[in-house]
C-alpha cells in the first residue's frame, strides 16, 4: 500500500507498522500467542491476536526507529548493561542511554496520537504533534524535561502484571495534559508539554547523564488504577 508516511511526509510504500512496537508485546504474549487488553473505559478483558498495526511508516523510518526500539528492547528484557539501586520505593538507574530511551518513548506517544485505531482515540498531541514528528524525523532526543515522561511500576497483591496493556487517557496536571498509558504491565506518564512541571525529583524524567528514577507503588495507591481493577473485579479483597 502506497501513501504519505507519518513521519517522513514522502509518498512511499507504507509499512504495516505497530504504535507501540512488537517489543514491548513478546513479554506479554501468552502460550496461546495472545496478549489482554484490558479497556479503560468499559472494563473487559479482550484478545488479539496480533498487536495493534497501522499502515503507517516508510521502510527508512521503520528503520530509524528501530535502532532505539532495539537498545529499549534489550533494555526492558535484560535490565542488563546499566547500574540499579533500589532504595525502598524507587530504583535508581544510571548508566542509560538517554537519547535512545527519549526517541522510543517518544516515538510511542507520537504514533499513538497519528493513529485512527480506536485503542489511541484519547491521545491527540496537537500542535507538539508535529514538534515531536520533527524531533523524531531529525533523531533529536529533546531536553529532558522537553515532553518529560515518568514510568512507574505497578503491583497489584504484590506481582507485576507484565500482561496488562490499558487504554491511554489523559487527564490535566499543572495546566498541562498529562497522558497515562500501561504498557507492558509499567505505568507511563507523558507531559505533553515543553514547559517542564514541578517535579519531586528532576530524574524521575531520564537525564542526558544517563540517571532515570522509576517509582514502584502498590497499585492501590495509584488511584486511577485501583478504580479500573475495582469495577473489573480483579483485586483481592
Ligand atoms: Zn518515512
Amino acid at each position: 500500500m502506497t501513501g504519505i508516511c507519518a513521519l517522513c511526509h514522502h509518498e512511499a510504500p507504507l509499512r504495516h507498522s505497530h504504535i507501540i512496537p512488537e517489543l514491548i508485546y513478546k513479554p506479554m504474549y501468552d502460550d496461546k500467542h495472545r496478549f489482554m487488553q484490558m479497556g479503560s473505559i468499559k472494563p473487559g478483558i479482550k484478545y488479539h491476536q496480533k498487536g495493534l498495526r497501522e499502515h503507517l511508516l516508510c521502510q527508512p523510518c521503520e528503520t530509524h526507529l528501530s535502532i532505539s526500539e532495539n537498545y529499549v528492547s534489550e533494555f526492558l528484557g535484560s535490565m542488563g548493561g546499566y547500574e540499579v539501586e533500589r532504595k525502598e520505593q524507587l530504583s535508581l538507574l544510571a548508566g542509560l542511554d538517554y537519547k535512545h530511551i527519549r526517541i522510543f518513548f517518544l516515538s510511542v506517544l507520537w504514533r499513538m496520537s497519528v493513529s485512527s485505531l480506536p485503542m489511541f482515540k484519547n491521545v491527540s498531541l496537537g500542535v507538539h504533534e508535529e514538534v515531536m514528528r520533527q524531533m523524531l524525523a531529525a533523531d533529536d532526543p529533546g531536553l529532558p524535561q522537553d515532553y518529560g515522561f515518568l514510568a512507574v511500576i505497578p503491583y497489584i497483591d504484590g506481582e507485576f502484571c507484565k500482561d496488562w496493556l490499558l487504554q491511554p487517557d489523559w487527564i490535566r496536571f499543572q495546566n498541562r495534559r498529562l497522558y497515562r498509558a500501561v504498557i507492558g504491565g509499567i505505568l507511563y506518564l507523558f507531559v505533553a508539554s515543553r514547559r517542564p512541571p514541578v517535579m519531586p525529583h528532576p530524574s524521575v524524567f531520564i537525564q542526558r547523564s544517563g540517571e532515570w528514577i522509576i517509582q514502584h507503588q502498590d497499585v492501590r495507591q495509584i488511584p486511577h488504577l485501583k478504580q479500573w481493577l475495582d469495577e473489573a473485579s480483579l483485586l483481592n479483597r
